[in-house]
């Protein structure tokens, strides 16, 4: 028997372009009632969803992407009364940064109830609980009237999907189901934060900012690192341990001013074009007025990391399908807000970081 006979059935795709997407989004919440996968779109990444109290669902997310037991997942909830049947306790910070950030690009991290299977919390005693804000997102939760666990839709340790096409390339056969709502609005994944602790503890920068949660509940520490641990550092998320976000061309993130930055990047081109190597460049708009090479994509103006934010695993996936032996991305890039969410995402993705 052929491979091809072999394979599973292809996943269902439901596009939002199409007539019949009302008739998708019943038949994918189906699927998740029955203990099945369904990949949909939110307005940070686009998330492969199951319910979260069934442990054999949510053991096929872990299957489908190759994400290691112990990382946990975020459980995304349509309406308040979720959480309360979710997290033990809400604290008054909790509450706050609840009516103001949600629905919105926030997790936080509360004690878990016991109905919480241990497979959806890596066996951690805390649980992830978003509120995403988008359509599709919410009206499935709603119509499959469960919590829906969901990370990225990627393989894991590739850049994070912000189209559906993203998710057939990583998932196509893996999973049962994929609703398309077209491209993600904001394209990096939510802040988290550590609400078990008297001071938040922010595990991961996103879209809401250090200062919008300083803003919100008074003093805050920051827990994460911009690069992968090492063997033997503690994690309090256990995320930080593994690679993230690479695409399979090696990838240099060059920092410092400008000009040297420039005059780096230009080096370095040079380098590889006399070794026969073909070079892409992920880099502002003003940077690519000033440096060329074999394929460029454009992280937009360095004064809006918005558009960088958008863009980033967008550009990152595009350049690693061209024929290029080495991706360098542009530091120059504003690390203000979002942008330093988008320096957290680049830094991992780096085999190397260079200070010009
Ligand atoms: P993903 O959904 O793939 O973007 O990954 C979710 C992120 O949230 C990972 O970095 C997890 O380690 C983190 N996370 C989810 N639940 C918890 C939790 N209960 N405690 C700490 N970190 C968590
Ligand atoms: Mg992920």
């Amino acid at each position: 028997m052929s491979n091809r006979m072999n394979m599973r059935c292809r996943t269902l795709v439901f596009r939002n372009s199409d007539e019949n997407f009302e008739d998708g989004l019943a038949i994918a919440a189906d699927i998740i009632s029955k203990g099945g996968t369904v990949a949909f779109p939110t307005e940070t990444v686009y998330g492969l969803g199951a319910d979260a109290l069934n442990a054999d669902a949510v053991h096929k997310i872990f299957k489908a992407k190759g994400r290691p037991a112990d990382n946990p997942l975020i459980v995304h909830i349509a309406n308040i009364h979720q959480c309360i049947e979710l997290a033990e306790e809400i604290p008054a910070d909790a509450m706050k940064l609840m009516e103001k950030f949600w629905p919105g690009p926030l997790t936080l991290i509360l004690k878990a109830k016991d109905v919480v299977p241990d497979v959806t919390t890596g066996g951690l005693y805390t649980v992830g609980l978003r509120m995403p804000d988008n359509p599709v997102a919410l009206e499935l939760i709603r119509r499959s009237d469960t919590p829906i666990a969901a990370p990225s839709a990627n393989t894991s340790g590739s850049p994070s999907p912000t189209t559906a096409d993203h998710v057939i390339h990583d998932l196509d056969g893996k999973i049962d189901a994929i609703l398309d709502g077209g491209p993600t609005q904001i394209g990096l994944e939510s802040t988290v934060v550590d609400m078990t602790d008297k001071i938040p503890t922010i595990l991961r920068p996103g879209q809401v900012s250090v200062e919008d949660i300083k803003e919100c509940v008074g003093d805050v520490r920051i827990g994460y690192r911009d690069r992968t641990l090492e063997e033997g550092e503690v994690a309090r998320s256990p995320g930080m341990k593994y690679t993230h976000y690479s695409p399979k061309t090696k990838v240099i993130l060059i920092e410092g001013n400008i000009k040297d930055v420039h005059k780096a990047m230009t080096e370095i081109v040079s380098d590889c074009h006399r070794e026969g190597e073909r070079v892409g460049l992920f880099v502002t708009e003003e940077t690519a007025k000033i440096v060329n090479a074999d394929e460029i994509y454009s992280l937009g103006k360095r004064e809006v990391p918005s558009q960088a934010a958008r863009s980033i695993f967008m550009g990152l996936r595009h350049l690693d399908s061209t024929n290029i032996d080495l991706i360098i991305v542009d530091g120059t890039l504003n690390k203000e807000g979002i942008g330093a969410a988008v320096f957290n995402r680049l830094r991992k993705a780096a085999d190397r970081i260079i200070n010009a």
